[in-house]
Parts: C-alpha cells; sequence; structure tokens
C-alpha cells in the first residue's frame, strides 16, 4: 500500500494574500494561466496580482485557456512562458485552466516537446506549479493529472505525466458568486470522485478513511445544493471535500462514469461533473456490491437509495441529444479505455456498459 501527497495545501479565507511572502521562493518571474474570464470577476486574479506586485516578481497573464482544454492551447501558452522565461506557474480558477498549467509546466521544462510529442510515456519534470482553483470539482489542486482535449484522438485523455502543484491556495470566497448550474456541476464532479475512489479496485483503508471524511464533509452542503442557496460555510465544505476527493483519485484514479462522461464531453458539448453526473443512478444500480453502495448513501445522511437518488437526480439532470448508434459507438470506443475499465473491480459486460448510457439518457 502506497500513499503520496507532495502537495501543501492551505485553505481559508483570504488565504493567497495571507501567504505572500511564500510567492518569493518560487522565482523570479510567472506565468499566470487563467480562463477566460471568472478569475477577473471573483478577485482570485487580482489577489494574486498584488501580491506578486509586493514581492517584486514580474509575471505574464494567458488568459485563454477554454473549458476542456485543448493540447493547441497548452503550446500556445507554453511557447509564451518560454519566451519570457518564466520559473514557475499560477495556475488560477477551474480544472481546465490547472490542468492546462500541468501540460505547460511540462513543456517549458522539455522544450523539444511539440503537440505531436506531448503524450509521450517518458517520465518528465515540470517547472514548479501554485495552484489557486476556483471552482470546488475537479480536486486538481492534489492530483497528478492534466487532462486535455485531445482533437487528433477525438477525446479527452489525460496527459500522463505526474504534476502535482507544489502548493495550493484554496479560498471559498472565490466561489461565492458562481452560478447555481456551475456550482452543481462541480459538486457533482467531486462526488463522483469519491463515489468512483470508493468504488475501485484500487482502494486502501487509508484512501476509505478519506472517503468517509470527504462524504460527511460533502453531506454538510447537500441542502444547500438542493435549495439552490449555498451559505460561506456550504462552499468552504465543497471546497474540503473536493479537496480530499483530489488526494482520494491521486491515488485509486476514476472509473466507469469518468470514462463514459468524457465522450458526452467532447461529443456534446456535456459539462464535465454533469457529464459524469448523468450517469451516477445506472452505475450504482449496476454495482453488485451493495453494501458498499448502502455505506455511501449512509455517510452522506440519506436514509435509503431512494433518497440519494432523488438527489443524483436534481444535481445530475442533464438534457443530451443523442440517439441509440452514438451510445453503441461510446461504447465500443470506452471499452478501450483499459485504464479506467480496470479501475472498476467488478464484472461488468459491454452491455451492461451500454445500458448505463441507454437507461440514463434516452
Ligand atoms: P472549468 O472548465 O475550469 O470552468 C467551467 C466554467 O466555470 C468556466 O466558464 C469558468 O469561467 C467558470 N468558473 C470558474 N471558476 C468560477 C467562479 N469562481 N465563479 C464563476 N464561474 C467560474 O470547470 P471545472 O469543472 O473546474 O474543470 C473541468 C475540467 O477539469 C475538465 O477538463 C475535467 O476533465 C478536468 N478534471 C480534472 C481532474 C484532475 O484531477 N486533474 C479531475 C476532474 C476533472 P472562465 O473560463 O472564465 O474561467
Ligand atoms: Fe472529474
Amino acid at each position: 500500500m502506497k500513499f503520496f501527497m507532495p502537495t501543501e495545501v492551505l485553505i481559508g479565507k483570504n488565504i493567497v494574500k495571507e501567504n505572500s511572502e511564500r510567492f518569493k521562493a518560487f522565482g523570479k518571474k510567472a506565468l499566470i494561466v487563467t480562463g477566460k474570464s471568472s478569475s477577473k470577476k471573483n478577485g482570485s486574479l487580482d489577489n494574486i496580482i498584488e501580491v506578486l506586485t509586493f514581492n517584486k516578481i514580474d509575471y505574464i497573464i494567458f488568459d485563454e485557456v477554454e473549458e476542456n482544454p485543448s493540447v493547441e492551447t497548452v503550446c500556445i501558452a507554453s511557447e509564451l512562458g518560454k519566451k519570457e522565461n518564466v520559473d514557475f506557474i499560477i495556475g488560477v480558477g477551474g480544472g481546465s485552466p490547472i490542468d492546462a498549467s500541468k501540460a505547460i509546466s511540462i513543456m517549458i521544462k522539455n522544450r523539444e516537446l511539440t503537440k505531436d510529442t506531448i503524450f509521450t510515456e517518458e517520465k518528465l519534470d515540470g517547472i514548479p506549479l501554485i495552484a489557486v482553483p476556483t471552482t470546488c470539482g475537479t480536486g486538481t489542486e492534489t492530483t497528478q493529472y492534466s487532462i486535455l482535449t485531445d482533437n487528433k484522438e477525438k477525446i479527452k485523455r489525460n496527459l500522463g505525466q505526474e504534476v502535482f502543484p507544489k502548493l495550493s491556495l484554496l479560498d471559498p470566497l472565490y466561489t461565492m458568486n458562481m452560478p447555481l448550474e456551475t456550482t452543481r456541476n462541480t459538486a457533482m464532479d467531486a462526488l463522483s470522485h469519491i463515489i468512483e475512489g470508493y468504488l475501485n479496485t484500487n482502494s486502501t483503508i487509508i484512501t476509505d478513511g478519506i472517503v468517509k471524511i470527504a462524504l460527511e464533509e460533502f453531506s454538510k452542503a447537500i441542502d444547500g445544493l438542493i435549495k439552490g442557496n449555498l451559505s460561506f460555510e456550504d462552499r468552504e465544505s465543497l471546497a474540503i471535500a473536493s479537496n480530499l476527493a483530489g488526494i482520494i483519485i491521486a491515488h485509486t484514479g476514476t472509473s466507469l462514469p469518468h470514462g463514459l462522461g468524457y465522450a458526452l464531453t467532447y461529443n456534446k458539448g456535456v459539462p464535465h461533473g454533469l457529464a459524469n453526473g448523468c450517469l451516477y443512478i445506472e452505475y450504482l444500480k449496476v454495482f453488485k456490491n451493495r453494501e458498499k453502495v448502502d455505506n455511501i448513501y449512509k455517510l452522506l445522511g440519506f436514509r435509503n437509495e431512494n433518497e440519494l437518488e432523488d438527489f443524483l437526480r436534481i444535481i445530475g439532470k442533464a438534457e443530451v441529444n443523442v440517439i441509440e448508434g452514438e451510445l453503441k459507438s461510446y461504447t465500443k470506443e470506452f471499452l478501450k479505455n483499459k485504464s479506467k475499465l480496470k479501475n472498476h473491480p467488478e464484472d461488468i459486460t459491454e452491455e451492461e456498459i451500454y445500458l448505463i448510457y441507454k437507461n440514463s439518457l434516452l
């Protein structure tokens, strides 16, 4: 059994400004990598600029990262970072800019990599990364994964390198004005990490212990998620739960819903958390070890499985315009994804996988 978590995580109100001096150790010039607009509105980018200016650290901003970041975007940002000789990266925003930052860190350090060789199997190091997440879903601030859109293979896939941020700074205040839809989608992502980490071939007593705490923490926000009105405490619970969820999947990986959801995101534009979430009721139904499924609803504070399903119907509700033939072809593609399949600890047939899609979406 192995437990490895090299990222230092600091959580709290005003955490960036309170840890201003920590930025000095990272170098003299930073590349800030962020999305198109949210970090300019929620205060995170202003806080980072203030801290860098105070510490006389030079910076350039790349604010073109799209949702589900593409290899092409990563390459453009990497060229900028190389040209400007940056010492480190600050990834600020949701999972998309932080995942992009991880790949950019690898490409800046390994200058010979191109968009055609980025998914190399060689194990590489990157330049240091500070993560400032502004969604409570992916847990990317405590994972080694960088999920990129590979337009050549027409799917989303993991870069395959291990890029843990050196430091992650989580301030739930950045998430206070997040629209309800994004809040629910990203919360669903966090919940799916916890559950897929629990119903997983690679789970250990350590990850199971973290699962228990993460589900209990998540449960504190359930009322707010249902009513559509989340307090600071709710947002803080989601930040902690999604961070713990990152630690869990850093060890176990994700399994069926994530593997099946990627096709819905790539082909139908369904946001990542929702793409997993809309398959969840059917995924839990096919899981044969009912004792483990029972533990999940109990730890979330529900009285029975029906209550959990009612909740999933609210936060995992998606309208996806898809036909039977498409679902059959997504199923076939998924079966090639051996890494996700081997994380599922039970035997499962092609028909059962297809039925998860079909019963969820048709
Ligand atoms: P995201 O794609 O980063 O962002 C979704 C939307 O939310 C964007 O429009 C973004 O705006 C906005 N947004 C971000 N923070 C906000 C805030 N505080 N208030 C209001 N709006 C905000 O969403 P995400 O769900 O966090 O990340 C999804 C990506 O992470 C996917 O590519 C997924 O595959 C990946 N992922 C990675 C891991 C991992 O371990 N590495 C795990 C799960 C998922 P802007 O674009 O303007 O910033
Ligand atoms: Fe995810």
